[in-house]
């Protein structure tokens, strides 16, 4: 018998003892039974804590592996931070490695907040990403080791697929449009789009216009491509809060599926006045990191779509908490997916999106073959959905020869803009 097997019978087997008793004789009591000792886990230890860095798709990627003291058994997870991977490998290699060596990889729940406290000042991105890479590792170790998905380990399957979204390309109506209809062709049910026309990555930009342009575009997409689709957009928390509130008005009549990040996150207060003032759904979050950022708009039911970028927070440790909080408010998942995402990290957004009843929709690019061949077994898009392999833990490994192959560089084009977007006046646009 496997440990998954001998872990089963554990706790059916005592429920048939209890219950044979009181079943009509017509009904065959289980014939599982219960181990004469609780078989529970072993004494083992981390041994070593260390971060890769890889670019194979031209993105900085960190990756955390925690290996034991049990040969051949590690983890892995995403503590993704692009735009400052080195100072998370600093992190991870520097601090948090000689913090965990030798603590058990069992107690997930402590090393999450004995981390998150151990440098006194917390909150921030570069720390949530080096404790999200062990926190995820961990739960992939403890899903190894037991022989199941994390998914089962979260409580199970609340559905079989993973809707997911992806952007449509173009700079002109009529390219975005027909790569609209190529997506829906695909099986696409929701697409983002993002007028490059109206979002440039150079400057000057200015909010005002945009704010105009955007319905028009919206409304004249929603004729041509008909009812059967949803629309997405986000307005990367780029426009002044009161053009914000006027845009998610505008947008009503295209019945969007959400509006993306109308305030930056020092403006959550906005987000009563847009509630009171347009019904058009809204996703915030992928600039959380702290959980008094999301508190006060989920309870009092401001946002529709928690969309936070899961390394950003604390790993699979807090996401799965923030959903839950979430559930309760009637707010849906929407993990932010985008491409500075290792693939461990998109397998752990697709198992919780499996595990919580109140999953929305999950974003996911696609992956170029370097970034499978670096990480086998990563997640894979077809027909508007995505899918995990059913292998233990999250069921992706790293070939770190392979990734060693793919250097990451410290000034690649991703993500530069921000802090270079600018005003027609030389003004700085905060995202
Ligand atoms: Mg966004």
């Amino acid at each position: 018998m496997n440990r998954r097997h001998m872990m089963q019978s554990t706790v059916l087997g005592t429920a048939a003892v209890g219950l044979s008793s009181l079943w009509p004789s017509s009904v065959k009591p289980s014939p599982w039974k219960a181990p004469q000792q609780p078989i529970g886990l072993p004494s083992i230890k981390i041994t070593d804590v260390k971060s890769i860095l890889t670019a194979p798709a031209g993105i900085r990627l960190v990756v955390v592996k925690v290996s034991t003291s049990e040969p051949g058994l590690y983890g892995l997870g995403c503590a993704t931070f692009t735009q400052r991977a080195r100072t998370v490998q600093t992190a991870v290699d520097v601090y948090l490695k000689p913090f965990l060596v030798g603590k058990s990889p069992w107690d997930i729940e402590d090393i999450w907040q004995s981390s998150f406290f151990s440098s006194y000042w917390r909150n921030g991105p570069v720390l949530n990403n080096a404790l999200s890479g062990v926190d995820m590792a961990l739960w992939d170790i403890l899903g190894k080791w037991t022989g199941l998905p994390v998914y089962q380990l979260l409580g199970g399957k609340s559905r079989q697929v993973v809707d997911t979204y992806k952007s449509a390309q173009g700079q002109t109506f009529e390219e975005i449009s027909e790569s609209v209809q190529q997506l829906m062709d695909e099986g696409y049910r929701h697409i983002r789009c993002e007028p490059a026309a109206y979002y440039p990555k150079t400057g000057p930009w200015e909010a005002a216009s945009y704010a105009r342009m955007l319905p028009q575009f919206f409304e004249k997409l929603r004729a041509r491509v008909g009812e059967q689709v949803e629309l997405l957009t986000d307005v990367h928390e780029l426009l002044p809060p009161i053009l914000s509130i006027q845009l998610a008005k505008d947008l009503e009549a295209s019945r969007l599926f959400f509006l993306e990040d109308p305030f930056s996150p020092e403006d959550v207060g906005y987000f009563k006045h847009l509630r009171q003032q347009s019904s058009t759904p809204i996703a915030m979050g992928e600039l959380f990191n702290n959980p008094n950022e999301w508190l006060d708009i989920i309870s009092k039911r401001l946002i529709d779509f928690i969309r936070v970028h899961i390394s950003q927070i604390g790993g699979i440790t807090m996401a799965r908490k923030l959903a839950h909080l979430c559930e309760f408010f009637r707010v849906r998942t929407a993990w932010h997916g985008p491409g500075d995402t290792s693939p461990v990290g998109h397998a752990a957004n697709i198992h919780l999106d499996l595990v919580c009843n109140n999953f929305g929709i999950q974003e996911f690019h696609g992956l170029v073959q370097a970034e499978e061949d670096v990480f086998p077994g990563s997640p894979q898009a077809k027909g508007g959905y995505v899918y995990i392999n059913e292998k233990p833990g999250f069921g992706v490994d790293l070939d770190e020869k392979l990734a060693a192959r793919f250097p990451i560089k410290d000034d690649p084009s991703f993500d530069l803009h921000w802090g270079n977007l600018r005003r027609r006046d030389g003004t700085i646009v905060k995202p």
